[in-house]
């Protein structure tokens, strides 16, 4: 009997991908024994309107750079061809119903859950992971009600805001981003002030 897919889905802005977005994913991949995790760049994150955001393509670019070389992760574009808000629920209902699908989220993330569209269908259809972040306690996330796991991973202070602001004062991203990803935002001149 063939076992059904075990699939971690890491839905971001990625603006820029950056290392902990990996970490986060191979943590998942261990402790709930996935098969696969698949790294879904927001089309419109919606909720992020009125804050400069970089165009899709790029985003979608640096998630592909970002992953590239790691049998075990995807980069999917179903959110970036859709068109309209990007609500994980969508996302969700996309994949085979008999897929095991595991959310994985950061603590900010999962305690922002219950403003999501349709968040309660969001929890039913999934398991939610959570990977703990610097300044988000966990009794936050539990505060939520929503049920969730928590995996055990430390804390690392790095967010794409963080990133983007140094870049922007010419201070270097290298090793903070996969290298593929760095090299694009070099070359691009993504984050470059005019
Ligand atoms: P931004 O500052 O632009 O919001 P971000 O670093 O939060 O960027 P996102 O693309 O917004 O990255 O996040 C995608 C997912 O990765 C979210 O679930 C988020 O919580 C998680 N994540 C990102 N950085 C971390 C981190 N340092 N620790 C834990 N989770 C993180
Ligand atoms: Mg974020």
């Amino acid at each position: 009997m063939l076992c059904a897919v075990r699939r971690g889905i890491l839905g971001g802005t990625f603006d820029p991908l950056h290392v902990v977005h990996l970490m986060a994913g191979e943590a998942a991949r261990q402790l709930l024994d996935l098969d696969v995790v698949t790294y879904i760049t927001a089309g419109d994150p919606y909720q992020k309107h009125g804050f400069p955001i970089s165009e899709k393509e790029h985003r979608w670019n640096m998630t592909v750079l970002g992953i590239e070389g790691i049998g075990y992760f995807e980069a999917d574009d179903r959110e970036v061809k859709r068109s309209g808000p990007s609500y994980m629920i969508d996302t969700l209902e996309s994949f085979d119903a008999d897929e095991e699908i595991f959310l994985i989220l950061g603590a900010d993330a999962a305690v922002g859950l219950p403003t999501w569209h349709r968040w309660e269908d969001v929890v039913e259809r999934t398991t939610v992971a959570v990977i703990s972040r610097p300044g988000v306690a966990e009794e936050e996330v539990s505060a939520t009600g929503a049920p969730y796991r928590w995996l055990d991973t430390p804390g690392i202070p790095i967010s794409s805001t963080m990133l983007r602001a140094r870049a922007e004062s010419n201070r270097s991203i290298r090793f903070f981003v996969p290298d593929g990803v760095w090299q694009y935002v070099e070359e691009q001149k993504l984050y470059a002030l005019p």
